[in-house]
């Protein structure tokens, strides 16, 4: 790939470009697949067509990262907290602390599983039913 800020050639793992020192595509002087000088508002390059539009698909809450914490951290709530459910993830977390000081570990296994099986359910929709059940919409519990 090319340098967006200087239109070098870089590689296409690289963090900083070795010519200008910035990273290569925080910038969007040049197209990054041909080289040719772009202006920052251009969609796509004139010059070979390919997208000039951000490469960051993955929106900031991404499926596997809150599948994940549900499965690993469910008892904390953690996945709610990174969804932005806040109040359901404080819920999780009282039943889960408080309520299990007093269950001897019942409540923090009652949550914990709830987790696990919200987990999964995040896990088995696909990114763009995710994204409109619990990024879009407020699906709170399962
Ligand atoms: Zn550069
Ligand atoms: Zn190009």
């Amino acid at each position: 790939m090319y340098c967006r800020n200087c239109g070098k050639e870089v590689d296409e793992h690289a963090v900083a470009c070795p010519g200008c020192g910035v990273a290569p595509k925080s910038q969007k002087k040049f197209c990054f697949n041909c080289g040719q000088e772009t202006n920052p508002a251009q969609v796509i390059c004139t010059k070979c067509g390919v997208s000039l539009a951000s490469t960051l698909s993955l929106g900031p809450k991404n499926k596997l990262v809150a599948g994940l914490l549900g499965i690993l951290l469910g008892s904390l709530g953690i996945h709610k907290f990174y969804l932005g459910y806040n109040k359901e993830g404080i819920i999780m977390l009282v039943v889960s602390v408080a309520g299990g000081m007093v269950t001897c570990g019942a409540g923090s296994v009652v949550v914990g599983i709830i987790g696990l099986i919200e987990g999964i359910l995040y896990l088995t929709k696909s990114d763009e039913e995710f994204d409109r059940v619990y990024v879009q919409g407020t699906k709170t519990w399962f």
